[in-house]
């Protein structure tokens, strides 16, 4: 499995360990399956089809989706995270695979089924060292044009 640890343009912090996303020169990309044998795409990636058995390729997916479902969890959140905090699924819009993630706070109270999401990075959290990460997040589509 890929271990993915790149710096970003406008942060010192690292990326969280994540072998979700990449990032390359197209941006931030989902890292999928994709098999040769018989087409089925897969979400997160896997060695070995699910549907055939045979052996799947990475392929990167645009991070651009629509909000399938979510939730705000009232619990004492994981890795410093800001409480509550908002987790679900998106539907990526290439393809419609289901992307379970985390939504930015700003955005938590402005989303419902269908709102358009992007995957961004965002300084939020800490990494299982306990140290200040960029941490890919669900935010609302009209939020990327301005930045
Ligand atoms: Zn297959």
């Amino acid at each position: 499995m890929t271990v993915i640890n790149e710096q970003t343009h406008d942060s010192d912090l690292p990326l969280l360990n994540t072998p979700i996303i990449s990032l390359g020169g197209e941006g931030i990309r989902i890292r999928g399956g994709h098999c040769e044998s018989c087409g089925q795409l897969h979400y997160p990636y896997c060695t070995h089809c699910m549907r055939c058995g045979q052996q799947v390729s990475p392929v990167y997916f645009d991070p651009a989706g629509k909000v399938y479902s979510f939730t705000t969890v009232q619990t004492k959140a994981p890795y410093g995270l800001p409480e509550p905090y908002t987790v679900g699924y998106i539907e990526l819009n290439e393809n419609g695979l289901r992307v379970f993630g985390l939504f930015a706070p700003e955005v938590s109270g402005d989303i419902e089924i269908g709102t358009e999401v992007v995957i961004s990075l965002q300084a939020l959290g800490l990494d299982g060292q306990q140290q200040p990460c960029l941490r890919p997040v669900f935010t609302v589509a009209n939020d990327k044009e301005s930045t």
